[in-house]
């Protein structure tokens, strides 16, 4: 266990969830954007708090701990460790410098979440495993969404790119991470995940849900057998994309246009309104991100861009 006090720095990635055809079971985790975060553990004071969040970004996001996601994945963090290991009672101190803007659909909520909780667990002395961690870190998803989804958490924990096989009971599988460029757009719209959640149809066409799961298969085939044309394939969604493109200005003519320009595909990250492309190369990647500023820019939408690669680490904690 870590020394009372003691801080440390951790660095919690974006990620981006679905990963076109895997609604809610596939994510991977990049470079960049990260939040940065520190934290420390302090001796209980009765009648105390038991998590103090301080935010040191321009977000003005709760620092009650029920409604920061950070709070809420500690709080359940906490309750287990106090009920598993120990009588005494301690309390976490955690800043938040949010680089991820919140609500761009690339996990900005997951990285507080989980950062939070990957951070207790090296100063508590690692007594939880990352799917002990994935389940606490998804009571920040409820208190972000409403609903708990690992999509982007398991990522951001693991690293790589993940797939949840099932969250009750919860079974996670990290996947063989391609060397892939990834690019990201975020047009700077405001789409709520509870709206991009609640215009979905509740019910399939068989012939689409096989469509979905002959994707969602070649995926997985493809970062195993390391087969990239088998993965850009396999980035298609029949379901979800043609009903949530609506909420994304540009969305068919920007993926036309980054395909033409070489990626292996892409689509809406999470629930959006932040877009990514998969390319093979650097060059490809970069040509893909001229390609959405001069869209974005056409349309006249503020916009942000990142050239990236998966990140294989997860959250990381630095001393
Ligand atoms: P994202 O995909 O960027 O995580 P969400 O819409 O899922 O977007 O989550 C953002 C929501 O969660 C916002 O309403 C925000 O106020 C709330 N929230 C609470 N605490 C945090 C936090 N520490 N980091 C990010 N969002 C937070």
């Amino acid at each position: 266990m870590a020394p009372m006090n003691q801080w440390i720095k951790i660095k919690a990635p974006a990620t981006v969830a679905n990963m076109v055809c895997g609604f809610d079971i596939l994510g991977f985790a990049v470079n960049s954007p990260y939040d940065e975060m520190e934290m420390r553990m302090v001796p209980y004071v009765e009648n105390g708090p038991k998590i103090i969040i301080i935010n040191i970004d321009q977000y003005n996001l709760p620092t009650d701990p029920e409604k920061n996601v950070a709070g809420a994945a500690l709080n359940a963090l906490l309750l287990e460790y106090e009920e598993q290991f120990s009588n005494t009672t301690i309390a976490f101190e955690v800043k938040i410098n949010k680089l991820i803007k919140p609500g761009s659909g690339v996990g900005s909520s997951a990285a507080s979440s989980a950062g939070a909780v990957v951070g207790a667990n090296y100063l508590l002395g690692k007594p939880f495993t990352n799917d002990d961690l994935v389940r606490f870190a998804m009571n920040g998803e409820k208190v972000a969404s409403g609903v708990k989804h690992a999509d982007n958490i398991a990522p951001c924990i693991f690293g790589g790119v993940t797939l949840v096989r099932s969250i009750f009971p919860l079974e996670i599988i990290a996947l063989p991470s391609p060397e892939l460029h990834v690019t990201i757009v975020h047009p700077q719209i405001e789409v709520k995940t509870s709206d991009a959640r609640s215009i979905l149809k509740h019910q399939v066409l068989l012939k689409d849900a096989i469509k979905q799961w002959g994707n969602i298969a070649g995926l997985v085939a493809g970062l195993m057998k390391k087969d990239y044309d088998l993965i850009g394939r396999s980035l298609e969604d029949v379901i979800i994309e043609p009903v949530r493109s609506i909420l994304i200005p540009g969305f068919d003519a920007l993926k036309i246009a980054c395909k033409k320009a070489g990626a292996l595909g892409g689509g809406i990250s999470g629930s959006g309104p932040s877009i990514f492309m998969l390319s093979k190369e650097k060059e490809t990647a970069l040509a893909v991100e001229a390609e959405m500023i001069k869209l974005y820019t056409g349309l006249g939408l503020a916009h942000h861009t990142y050239v990236t690669t998966i990140n294989e680490k997860g959250v990381e904690v630095i001393n």
